[in-house]
């Protein structure tokens, strides 16, 4: 087995008096394909990123047992992550009156705390307003994707064409086809896992090796092929036979990233630094400034184009000016609205980029809560085996409104489950009993728990939509984002019939349901934030053409999920990856013909 550690390329001087070919802001998911892409193609880059430089595998310390940890994983007194009911029963901004010195999303309520409290950001520091919104973000090099959850898949035409399958919203302005080579791009230099099944409705990727279903899993599959519906292992963004990236090992199955809230110190599983920008910086062609909190895109007051980004240094609180020929947004899909809006000029009072109104509209997501627990009878009482060292369970695709049409909803939903032995048993806390019993009974019925929970398509509706708070500031003076935001009807119906069908097949399975859920979670649950500056065809009605590229400003680009047309329901890194990668290939084209 070897594991790699390799100390990332000596960072380039900064020079602030020099014009980059680009600057890219943000360096997670999109801005790190924006980085490595265009370095690959010789051009210039500095990337500027709001986060530290985080030594992660020190914070992640995937190795450690709960029993070597002071506090078994928990965050020290005075931290405090908000809880489910806090996003329901009260407003944003919901750090403003803590007691607690240090508030993070919910996600720093998941296991293991203590292992995120330095990638989380404080909500005491970035505070926003409006409407009830779980949102959860990540300020360090390489933000969420540090602690993502790896599942990697691909959209089909039932996505980029849902219009046209169904009537409602917009089509992108692109196909599959159009995608699905840099797809291809994506899995061969990245590496994902995965098994081929061949629907058209979620396309297969170059996958390696899968990880093994559990007995449970198995069981499953089989009963679901019967009612004409799919279980497929884990499509992981990890790399299980290696890739060619001296940063990375391959997976060897600890577990360690679905045991706690993400992360993998090995970088098996893929995350920006090691997957996109260590590779990059070694091209010679990449400069990096950390602690740079980009404010406003620069507009040359002659051409009207963009002629760098302001940004202001989170440790000295000094505002700098970063020259380029070329602009390319990434700071995540609400940080990017933010940004466009904050940009306001005499030729764009709205906000650069935003003549069609469109910038922080049309906002979509992901709805989660509906789901099952059950246990598989036969499996009480087996011995334990390593069920849960892998980086990921099993994944139901959707089987709604595809030949159909499902009365109530339109659009669909999947699940994401898992089974079997975990470091934590399944069960426990709902076992009645005490003592040697109560613990017989805990390891007794540990392996045969199977649960899955439900990711439904949020439809995009332009009076979903985010603006600029007029009063509130972040810790840097800079006003902060306002949410318009809630679930309407469609997303609701579609829930009522998640938590329905998951009964449903658990049932036909023979499983033994344990309990249902039908509650909706708060909106922003997901961490699967999309639009805000969609791509289409009509510069009245999008911000963005098929390039992500401003319809108003040539040499602007907005490269991450704030572009997506609509939400499907297959979870959008990969396809955030993708689609930068298709962007920046033609933008250095473009860049090398002088059409920049
Ligand atoms: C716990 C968790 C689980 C997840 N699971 C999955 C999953 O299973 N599958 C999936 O597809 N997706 C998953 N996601 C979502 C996934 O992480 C995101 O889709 C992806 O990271 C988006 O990439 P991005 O580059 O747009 O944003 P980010 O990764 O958030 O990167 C944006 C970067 O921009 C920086 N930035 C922000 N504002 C500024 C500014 N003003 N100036 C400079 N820099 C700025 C941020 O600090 C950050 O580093 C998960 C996320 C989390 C947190
Ligand atoms: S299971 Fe694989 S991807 Fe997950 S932490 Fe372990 S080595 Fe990394």
């Amino acid at each position: 087995m070897t594991i790699v550690r390799v100390a990332p390329t000596q960072e380039r001087d900064v020079d602030l008096s020099r014009t980059y070919d680009a600057v890219v802001v943000g360096s997670g998911a999109a801005g790190g394909m924006a980085a490595h892409v265009l370095t690959s193609q010789g051009m210039h880059v500095l990337l500027l990123e709001a986060g530290k430089k985080v030594p992660v595998e020190q914070e992640l310390r995937s190795m450690e047992w709960p029993y070597e940890h002071p506090r078994r994983g928990e965050m020290p007194p005075g931290y405090h992550a908000i809880r489910h009911n806090e996003y329901t029963v009260r407003q944003p901004p919901y750090a403003a009156k803590s007691a607690f010195k240090h508030v993070f999303s919910y996600v720093g309520g998941w296991g293991g705390s203590d292992y995120v409290k330095n990638i989380l950001v404080d909500e005491k520091d970035h505070p926003y307003t409006g409407t009830r919104y779980a949102w959860v973000r990540a300020r360090l090099l390489g933000g969420k994707t540090n602690i993502w959850g790896r599942l990697a898949l691909r959209l089909s035409d039932y996505d980029f064409k849902g219009k046209t399958h169904d009537g409602y919203g917009e089509d992108w302005p692109i196909s599959y086809a159009d995608v699905a080579p840099y797809y291809d791009k994506v899995d061969t230099y990245l590496g994902i896992s995965g098994h081929n099944e061949n629907l058209p409705h979620l396309p297969d990727s170059l996958f390696q090796r899968p990880n093994k279903l559990t007995a449970a899993e198995v069981m499953l599959r089989k009963s679901l092929a019967g009612m004409g519906r799919v279980l497929t292992p884990y499509r992981a963004g990890v790399t299980t036979d290696g890739v060619k990236n001296k940063y990375r090992s391959k997976c060897f199955g600890r577990g360690a990233c679905g045991r706690r809230p993400g992360g993998c110190d090995i970088h098996a599983a893929f995350d920006s630094p090691t997957g996109l920008i260590y590779p990059a910086m070694d091209t010679g062609n990449l400069t990096l400034r950390t602690n740079s909190i980009a404010h406003e895109v620069l507009v040359d007051r002659n051409t009207g184009k963009a002629r760098g980004v302001s940004f202001v240094d989170s440790q000295n609180h000094r505002t700098y000016e970063a020259k380029a020929k070329v602009v390319i947004l990434a700071a995540s899909t609400l940080e990017s609205a933010r940004l466009l809006l904050l940009s306001k000029s005499r030729q764009y009072p709205n906000g650069i980029g935003n003549s069609s109104g469109h910038v922080g509209h049309n906002f979509c997501e992901h709805v989660m809560g509906p789901g099952v627990t059950g246990m598989v009878k036969d499996l009480v009482g087996r011995a334990p085996s390593l069920d849960d060292g892998k980086p990921g369970g099993f994944y139901v695709p959707r089987f709604r409104n595809l030949q159909d049409r499902q009365s109530g909803f339109v659009r669909g939903y999947g699940f994401e489950g898992g089974s079997g032995f975990s470091i934590f048993p399944d069960g426990a806390w709902d076992t009645p009993g005490f003592g040697g019993q109560f613990k017989k009974t805990v390891r007794e019925h540990a392996g045969a728990f199977i649960g899955m929970g439900g990711f439904g398509e949020v439809l995009a509706r332009y009076e979903n939509y985010m603006d600029l708070d007029p009063e509130t500031k972040d810790r840097w003076g800079i006003p902060v984002l306002r949410f318009h935001y809630q679930f309407g009807d469609n997303e609701k119906k579609m829930c009522e019939d998640m938590a329905t069908t998951a009964k449903e097949m658990f049932e036909q399975a023979g499983i033994e349901i344990v309990g249902v859920d039908k509650e909706m979670l708060t909106e922003g649950w997901s961490i699967h934030e999309l639009g805000t500056a969609r791509m289409g065809t009509d510069p009245k009605t999008s911000v963005l053409n098929q390039f992500q590229q401003s319809h108003d400003v040539r040499n602007l680009f907005v490269v991450d999920g704030s572009s997506h047309v609509s939400a499907s329901c297959q979870n959008p890194t990969w396809t955030i990856m993708a689609l930068a990668w298709r962007s920046c290939e033609h933008l250095a084209a473009e860049f090398k013909r002088g059409n920049l």
